[in-house]
């Protein structure tokens, strides 16, 4: 059975909902690591709280770039042009819509943009 642009619509919903939870999250952990409060003197303390926060700070970004993408695809829902490739105007494979619901590009045009991103 194939999976309908409706039914990944609502996938759409549920991941936007999680991710704001985790940015939420992620955002309330990076508050209480603040160093400024001076949470621990600790030396020993010091590779593995910054460690702490380089990734809280890395994944941050990355749940933040998602959770547009995410409000993106749900924008062209709304607008009708969902899963049509924003580069070439082309239908976005139903497979790779099911694997990434929110990408904005078609197989051909991703590989093409990361091609020209390494360039
Ligand atoms: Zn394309």
């Amino acid at each position: 059975m194939t999976t309908t642009k409706a039914e990944l619509q609502g996938v759409l919903i549920g991941l936007q909902a999680e991710l704001e939870q985790t940015v939420v999250q992620l955002e309330a952990a990076d508050e209480l690591d603040d160093p400024g409060t001076g949470y621990t003197n600790h030396q020993a303390d010091h590779a593995t709280i910054v460690f702490d926060q380089t990734v809280n700070a890395s994944t941050l970004n990355a749940m933040r770039t998602r959770l547009r993408q995410v409000g993106e695809a749900l924008d062209r829902c709304a607008e009708g042009t969902y899963g049509i490739c924003e580069e070439c105007g082309n239908e976005i494979d139903i497979a790779r819509l099911e694997a990434i619901p929110y990408t904005p590009l078609c197989l051909r045009c991703a590989e093409a943009r990361d091609y020209r991103a390494r360039v």
